[in-house]
């Protein structure tokens, strides 16, 4: 590497595992923060180098000028922020390069322009990108009446939004005029606590959409690839569940469109760094922008894995100077790849979080498995954080392999002492419509009262091994006894 010798990781749990892992391979040297909370972190112990950030566990991670403080006054070159946190504050982003330390990711610029989503949908249609029909200005908090009368404009369903939401906040489908002035009431709370901005959108609510998004990779002198297609439409409350690499119905003609107008979009702005476009595609094939994501996804493996590109080290190098070493026609995708994400959640109380120790920790292995986890045995999950614990990754040549491989694997995948999302992923692989590939944004709406039972039965069984603190000998061989015997009865 030409400049970047120390790289500080402004984030924590998996998603700073994954970039020490990249720094090691790039032979940089990576420094890790923490919070009182996250002592026991593995990540804290895997950076050639990690700080405390004293004082409250959520802010530690939050405030940019202490972070910048210390990057400084330890020789930091670099920064890369992750996802959430400050990964798509722009401010951050410029105050970095105005203290002569490198922001791994866009231009803040960009940062600033897709942070906001009603000035992003505006930009991409003035470019030519198709938007869903909805509110091109800002309604404040108490414009509800504006609000509602554009609503009934559009005509219903719609969709509440918030101006700078993410993570699936802030966000109401009103189905009729009657509920709306109650919804956009509690869609414009959950916006303001979240995001600290009340400003809302509304816009059309497309009917049994796909969540494809495009992966975009630019250097600073505009070359620009896209790596491919992710469907991220198994979903709970907006929030993705899954995600798949290529989706497996999706066709020949929209695909070729969808990387054609993602990249155009990407050349035309001048975008640098990794960029995710995403988009709705709806019943008849017609596709939407709806937001694009200025930093790495969660998701972001399942394409490594059908590319064979590592996304985190491609950062680092653009970000450094580093020029695209590969054309288009030099990605080669090869096969399918599906991402579980691994949630600290319990599925019999409405998948609330479930933060605490892990007392038996099995995780799967053989061809194809992936894990990207902070979970291990005898650690606690501390409360103050996304549920989020890491990511089970499964790849095969074909999509019924992927099933069945995916099957395999979350079967052995044994996380004791706390609930887990581990049944609802059990239960989706084991359903008829996801292995055929059909599944919309609603499928978890339409199925989780049907894996209710399944869900149960799974859960009480592995919980009786733990209360009765048997050996992890004793829980695998239970585990797949039992699980034996409920495909034999
Ligand atoms: P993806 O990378 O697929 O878009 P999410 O939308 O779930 O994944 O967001 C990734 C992480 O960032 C999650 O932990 C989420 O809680 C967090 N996050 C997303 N948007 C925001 C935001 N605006 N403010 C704070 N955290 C966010
Ligand atoms: P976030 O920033 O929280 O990720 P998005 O705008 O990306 O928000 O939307 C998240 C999800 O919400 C989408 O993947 C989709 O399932 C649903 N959604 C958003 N907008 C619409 C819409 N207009 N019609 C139908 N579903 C929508
Ligand atoms: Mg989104």
């Amino acid at each position: 590497m030409k400049n970047i010798k120390k790289l500080l990781i402004a984030n924590r749990g998996e998603i700073a595992l994954r970039i020490i892992r990249a720094c090691k391979e790039l032979e940089i040297a990576c420094v890790a923060i923490y919070s009182e909370a996250d002592v026991d972190g593995v990540w804290v112990k895997k950076a050639d180098e990690s700080h405390l950030l004293d004082g409250d566990p959520i802010q530690a991670y939050l405030n940019g000028d202490r972070i910048i403080e210390l990057a400084k006054k330890i020789g930091v070159d670099a920064i890369h922020p992750g996802y959430g946190f400050l990964s798509e504050n722009a401010d951050f982003a410029q105050a970095c390069i105005d203290n002569g330390i490198i922001f791994v990711g866009p231009k803040p610029e960009h940062i600033a322009l897709f942070g906001d989503k009603i000035a992003a949908k505006k930009a991409m249609k003035e470019i030519g990108v198709r938007v869903i029909e909805g509110t091109e200005e800002p309604i404040s908090e108490d414009d509800t009446q504006e609000a509602k009368r554009i609503a009934s404009e559009i005509g219903y369903p719609v969709i509440i939004k918030a101006a700078f939401g993410g993570g699936g906040r802030g966000m109401r489908i009103v189905e009729e005029e009657a509920t709306f002035e109650e919804l956009f009431e509690t869609a414009t709370k959950e916006a303001k606590k979240f995001f600290g901005n009340g400003d809302m959108f509304v816009e059309k609510y497309i009917k049994n959409p796909r969540h494809i998004e495009v992966q975009i990779i630019a250097d600073k002198e505009g070359n620009i690839v896209h790596l491919g297609e992710r469907d991220c439409s198994i979903q709970r409350k907006h929030q993705k569940v899954i995600e798949i690499s290529p989706s497996p119905r999706l066709s020949k003609t929209v695909r070729k469109d969808l990387y054609r107008v993602a990249k155009r979009a990407m050349f035309r702005l001048g975008y640098e760094n990794v960029g995710t476009v995403e988009f709705l595609v709806d019943e008849n094939d017609n596709f939407y922008f709806i937001e694009m994501n200025t930093r790495v996804q969660v998701e972001h493996p399942v394409t490594e894995i059908v590319t064979g590109i590592d996304i985190i080290q491609r950062m680092i190098r653009i970000a450094n100077g580093g020029k695209l070493i590969f054309l288009q026609e030099e990605i080669n995708f090869k096969g399918y790849a599906v991402e579980f994400r691994i949630n600290a959640e319990d599925p019999m109380h409405n998948f609330a979080p479930s933060p605490g120790k892990i007392t038996t920790y099995l995780a799967p292995g053989g061809p194809g498995v992936r894990i990207d986890t902070i979970a291990r045995k005898d650690y606690t999950i501390p409360p103050y954080y996304d549920s989020m614990t890491g990511k089970l990754i499964i790849w095969a040549l074909d999509w019924t392999g992927v099933v069945k491989r995916a099957k395999r694997a979350l079967d052995e995948y044994v996380i004791g002492g706390i609930p887990t999302n581990i049944p609802l992923h059990r239960a989706i692989v084991r359903d008829v419509d996801f292995i055929n590939g059909n599944f919309t944004t609603n499928f978890l709406d339409l199925k989780l009262e049907g894996f209710m039972e399944d869900m149960k039965l799974d859960i009480e069984k592995e919980k009786a091994l733990y209360e009765n603190n048997l050996s992890d000998d004793a829980v695998v061989a239970a585990v797949f006894g039992a699980i034996k015997h409920m495909k034999n009865s």
